[in-house]
């Protein structure tokens, strides 16, 4: 008789699954724009730029006839629209696309377009305006972009603070929405002291979303090992959240989907939380989750440390065009 084979012993893990993770109302609306003006007008539909920085989403709708695009100048004129990102444009991007004819339709965040407002209004003041946030993001390009050259000011840190140049005028200071909260409390506390009547925004300009996902992977990290943040290398609520997880003295992992989980850096641990950025879908947290089942014997948790019933509106634009349909 041969010997009966037992199955493998698998490993026990701890697994908490963050909440709030993964969208945003701010993405839900910006992917629905794109779904609803594939229906009203046909693909394709262009959109400016990644439409959230995930390629899972962006895949998924040039599968269904969505063409992106770098620039305006990509487009043609014609029935079919052009889309602008969750993150925002600069001013200069509807001009051309006035000037060339294009339908527009803009997905942007309306927490993104309260910041460009309150840039816009600090300027109508005769105010200088510090931006906080990263360079070379989409969304710190649109909010410098709202104003005429030279009249933000951009910085990444304290020492960037520091450097500043003190010309007399009075200050404010808007900041980029998927920032750190700590990192930029810190950023305003040095703008503070160097400019102690800076206009500060009426409410945070870092959005429910981002705070929400930070405290719950910050919540998680300090119960458990490791984390695992599920998003895109560019998105930068998702890299916010691996770093928030490494100060809470987590081994953090940022990964696109379950094929870039690191095991051999989960080897030997207990514990583990789960969680996902603001552009990430739900799809691939369930990926990840599957991924560790199929090696682990899960005990599956669920971390709430806020809810969220937060939703947007669609474009009025769209709006429209879907009733004259
Ligand atoms: S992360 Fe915040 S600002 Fe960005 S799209 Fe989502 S809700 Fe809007």
């Amino acid at each position: 008789m041969p010997e009966a084979t037992q199955p493998p012993v698998r490993p026990r893990l701890r697994v908490v699954l963050c909440a709030p993770r993964g969208f945003c109302a701010g993405v839900v609306r910006a992917i629905e724009v794109v779904e609803r003006a594939l229906q009203v007008y046909g693909p394709p539909v262009y959109v400016r730029h990644e439409i959230v920085h995930n390629r899972f989403v962006v895949e998924g709708l040039e599968a269904k006839g969505v063409v992106f695009v770098k620039e305006l100048s990509e487009a043609p004129p014609g029935p079919h629209p052009v889309i602008f990102s969750a993150h925002g444009v600069a001013k200069a991007v509807p001009e051309e696309a006035k000037a060339r004819n294009l339908l527009t339709i803009d997905a942007t965040c309306p927490l993104v377009t309260k910041v460009h407002r309150e840039a816009q209004a600090h300027h109508k003041r005769g105010r200088r305006i510090v931006l906080i946030g990263h360079a070379g993001h989409p969304e710190t390009i649109g909010t410098m972009g709202q104003l005429p050259p030279g009249a933000v000011t951009l910085v990444g840190s304290v020492v960037d603070v520091g450097q500043l140049p003190d010309d007399g005028r009075p200050i404010a200071y808007v900041t980029q929405t998927t920032l750190s909260v700590d990192d930029t409390r810190e950023v305003v506390e040095a703008l503070k002291t160097r400019f102690p009547a800076v206009h500060a925004p009426p409410v945070d300009d870092i959005c429910y979303a981002t705070t929400n996902r930070q405290e719950a992977v910050k919540a998680a990290a300090r119960q458990v090992e490791a984390v695992i943040v599920v998003g895109a290398a560019n998105s930068s609520n998702s890299q916010r959240l691996r770093e928030v997880a490494e100060r809470e003295g987590s081994l953090a992992q940022l990964v696109a989907d379950e094929s870039g989980i690191d095991w051999t850096a989960l080897e030997g641990l207990g514990s583990v939380a789960v969680t996902a950025g603001a552009s990430a879908p739900e799809a691939l947290v369930e990926r990840i989750l599957a991924a560790l089942d199929a090696r682990y014997e899960v005990a599956l948790e669920i971390l709430t440390t806020a809810r969220e019933s937060i939703a947007f509106p669609l474009p009025r634009a769209l709006r429209e065009a879907e009733a004259s349909v």
